[in-house]
């Protein structure tokens, strides 16, 4: 099983971001209408409001992107074309794009 298998474990998507009256406060509420979070009155609250509320589509398409990318080819890392022969063909380079796309994937899975 890859990171990328990883059942989801987060209410459903899309999330909404919902301004309060004032629009002073965000609301993020699941596809449920279920309230998720509250954005306090801070400067950027409508923008971390609506990252916030982008969060399950944008998970959604960098796991797409890294089950679509291709897989271990010869002896180099598809995403950063590192010689890995020496590394069992598993690239481990920080920055490596794929190596920072499945760190990133990880981060949002309880265990
Ligand atoms: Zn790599």
């Amino acid at each position: 099983m890859t990171d990328t298998d990883v059942k989801t474990q987060h209410s459903p998507g899309p999330w909404k971001a919902m301004p309060s009256s004032d629009r002073t406060e965000w609301w993020i509420d699941s596809q449920d209408g279920e309230d998720l979070a509250l954005i306090y009155e801070l400067p950027n609250a409508e923008a971390n409001a609506r990252l916030i509320a982008a969060a399950p589509e944008l998970l959604e398409r960098l796991r797409e992107h890294v089950l679509h990318s291709p897989g271990i080819c010869g002896d180099n890392c598809p995403s950063c074309g590192r010689d890995n022969k020496d590394f069992g063909g598993i690239c481990d380079a920080e920055d490596c794009i794929g190596v920072m796309d499945r760190a990133a994937i990880a981060k949002t899975t309880t265990c």
